[in-house]
């Protein structure tokens, strides 16, 4: 079985991963990637998790070659503004490195013991937050670094100038990074790619699929196929018409509505924004010639033009949106069917919030090439590895609805948000087990993509959290000083911060020392 046929049936930022991590665990397979450049693709989701530097780093893509190549910029977190209606903000930072926790804390105090202290105070978290404090100066966690080399070489990057004192994702232009990967499969990892439209499959009397038909006459056999085929979900949707769950009941958005604004190109925030709208939120995120954005919202309430009147007045200048989205926010209830295996869009989506996707998929994606299961797929393999997927993605969900239990009133929106949606189980025990014992790493389950300390941040900043439980759990704490811990975080922090890069001096060094695509 070493040279099996592998098809990858689209070949947007999820097609060419896909293709990629196949090539990296199966040296010998066949790899053909589909995909009709008329067709074309999604286009949107330019934000990512730290997570997407291990993944790039496995394929063996420098970091600095994808800001060059994708007009990336670093991404320490998501700026949360108006959440709350009040014109204040929150950050939700990547949780700080070990390293720099080791700096600040002895054994006896940790990070939540302070956040529960502070909350139950009502003090705001950005004051201990090492990145937010970075966001508010435009800053990155590098600094320029004459003491030691380390510096980007566990990313197999040749900057020795600079040292990384924290997690950091990339924001990236999606058409760019698709013609980036799909360069680097056709020129660098043996992967062929074939144009054309989808017409229909060949099958073998289990229900396999055995090939693909296009409509220009060309015929593709596989022995494997995964479907990356975007929101036309051509084989889990419309061949096997494999079961959908809904997430509308809990997560109601359902429309989106992209647009570009330009900017100076000469420094821009490391971080994504997530405003808070009358109908649901706007995302921008800065890449180097232009900010991303788009408006989110419910269209039981607005239509696409009453959304755009919003953003124009919101931002003070015409928006000229290209087309709108329409999403279900839900999953099928199996990643793989016989022998194809749905990823991106193709299988789930939630909505953009606190970009998920990427994550998700190669999340499990990977644990499915690593277990060998693509060589020898039996029902009850499938069983177990579907189970797998299901327990990465359902957390999803919950963690995106706790963002929208904020004190925001402006709009029967916001003001019908609890009435009209319904909060998971799993959520409302956590609230009333989280008023009565902290919020530890232990309550996150390794599979969840969201830890305690992004709990606290989202739920601090949404003001989830009953003050007086976490003021009463935090008196038991009152021998460590936390008050004085925290004046000396900040000033920590501060001193830190200070011999950080701004974050486009970052950007121009990377530039520099990056090679040209060949
Ligand atoms: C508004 C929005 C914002 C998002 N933001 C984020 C984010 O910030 N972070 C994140 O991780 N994710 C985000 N996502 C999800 C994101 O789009 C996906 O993670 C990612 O881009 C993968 O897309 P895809 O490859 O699944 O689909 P697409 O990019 O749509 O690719 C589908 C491919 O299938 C091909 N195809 C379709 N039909 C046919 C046919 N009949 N014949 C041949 N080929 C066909 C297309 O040509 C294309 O190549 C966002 C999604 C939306 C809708």
């Amino acid at each position: 079985m070493s040279n099996k046929r592998i098809i990858v049936l689209g070949g947007g930022s999820a097609g060419w991963l896909t293709a990629l991590l196949t090539r990296e665990f199966y040296p010998e397979f066949d790899i053909t990637l589909i995909e009709s450049e008329e067709i074309g693709i999604l286009g949107a989701g330019e934000g990512t998790v730290p997570h997407f530097i291990e993944l790039i780093d496995f394929l063996r893509i420098p970091v600095s070659a994808l800001v060059r190549e994708c007009s990336s910029t670093l991404k320490i977190g998501i700026k949360f503004t108006n959440w709350n209606g009040d014109g204040t903000s929150y950050f939700h930072d990547f949780a700080a490195k070990d390293e720099l926790e080791e700096w600040v804390f002895d054994d006896n105090f940790r990070y939540n013991m302070l956040t529960t202290h502070l909350i139950g105070k009502g003090a705001h978290l950005d004051s201990v937050n090492f990145y937010a404090g970075l966001a508010k100066q435009w800053k990155v966690p590098f600094v320029l670094n004459d003491l030691n080399d380390v510096a980007l070489s566990n990313y197999r990057d040749s900057i020795s100038a600079v040292q990384h004192l924290g997690n950091f994702a990339l924001h990236f232009d999606a058409r760019l990074l698709a013609k980036y990967l799909g360069h680097i499969a056709q020129s660098q990892r043996r992967i062929k790619r074939v144009e054309g439209k989808f017409s229909r499959v060949t099958e073998d009397a289990d229900g396999n699929i055995t090939g693909i038909h296009l409509e220009n006459g060309n015929y593709v056999p596989c022995d494997f196929i995964f479907d990356c085929s975007g929101f036309a979900r051509l084989l889990l949707g419309k061949h096997f018409n494999e079961k959908w769950i809904d997430y509308k009941q809990h997560l109601p958005l359902d429309t989106a509505l992209p647009f570009f604004v330009p900017h100076d190109g000469t420094n821009f925030p490391p971080y994504t924004e997530a405003i808070a709208m009358k109908y649901g939120w706007m995302w921008r995120i800065p890449v180097q010639n232009r900010y991303g954005c788009g408006y989110v919202f419910d269209s039981s309430y607005i239509d696409e033009h009453e959304a755009r009147r919003e953003v124009e007045e919101y931002l003070g200048h015409e928006i000229n949106p290209p087309k709108t989205f329409r999403f279900q926010a839900g999953t099928f209830a199996n990643t793989i069917v016989k022998n194809c295996y749905g990823v991106g869009l193709s299988q789930h989506f939630v909505e953009p919030l606190e970009a998920t996707s990427i994550w998700t998929f190669s999340k499990n994606l990977i644990n499915f090439l690593k277990s060998g299961a693509i060589t020898n797929l039996t029902p009850e393999v499938s069983a177990h590895l579907n189970e797998r997927c299901r327990l990465i993605i359902e957390p999803v969900p919950e963690f995106l609805y706790l963002h929208y239990l904020t004190q925001r009133n402006d709009s029967p929106f916001w003001q019908q948000f609890r009435a009209k949606t319904t909060m998971m189980d799993s959520l409302k025990v956590k609230k009333s087990l989280w008023e009565k014992v902290p919020l530890f790493d232990a309550d996150t389950l390794p599979l969840q993509m969201f830890s305690a300390p992004s709990w606290l941040s989202v739920g601090s900043g949404v003001h989830f959290f009953d003050k007086a439980s976490f003021a009463r759990l935090a008196s038991q704490w009152e021998h460590l000083q936390l008050d004085q811990k925290a004046g000396f975080l900040a000033k920590k922090h501060e001193h830190l911060s200070r011999a950080c890069m701004l974050h486009g001096d970052f950007l121009s060094l990377l530039r520099q020392k990056s090679q040209p695509v060949q």
